[in-house]
């Protein structure tokens, strides 16, 4: 059995005017917000789609789908937690998520610590283990265009050895 698994997400959101702005739970002001179901929060849910699927644990429609009233205008963050936790209970620990936001506007960098350190604690990993980039799309496509914001993500994982947890679950 391996001991370490890999999970891809991607995710993109239409920007639409009197919505928030929300990316990596950071509230970033902006002419323009994201729109979504949700907190539409685009680097979130594509580091939530990395994690369940490194573990096989599904995908964020699956876990939280669109059509349940619970999660309208849910902090993605709080649905970041649960889905560490779905990963936790299959056995496994978070060893690092890299991730990269493609967006045209607003500029990433002024906000990056603050996004690894929201995700970061919602994962209860250390900062270390989450990074963020900011790309633009050098003008070229819709996201080039500043129609929406797109963010990609990959997360390993590893088993934890289940001696191991019952030593901690003594503890
Ligand atoms: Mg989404």
């Amino acid at each position: 059995m391996s001991m370490t698994r890999v999970g891809i997400g991607y995710d993109s959101h239409r920007f639409r005017e009197g919505r928030p702005l929300v990316l990596g739970g950071v509230a970033i002001p902006h002419p323009r917000g994201l729109d979504g179901h949700s907190d539409a929060d685009v680097l979130v849910h594509a580091v939530i789609d990395a994690l369940l699927g490194a573990a096989g644990a599904g995908d964020i429609g699956s876990l939280f789908p669109d059509t349940d009233n619970a999660f309208r205008n849910a902090s993605s963050i709080k649905l970041l937690e649960r889905a560490a936790e779905e990963v936790r209970r299959l056995g496994y620990g978070v060893g690092n998520i890299d991730a990269v936001v493609v967006a045209e506007e607003p500029r990433i960098l002024p906000h990056r610590e603050a996004m690894r350190r929201n995700l970061a604690k919602a994962l209860g990993v250390g900062e270390g283990s989450v990074f963020v980039k900011g790309k633009t799309n050098e003008g070229m496509g819709a996201i080039g265009g500043k129609e929406g914001i797109a963010a990609y993500a990959v997360a390993l994982l590893v088993k934890i050895d289940s001696s191991a947890r019952r030593a901690e679950a003594g503890k």
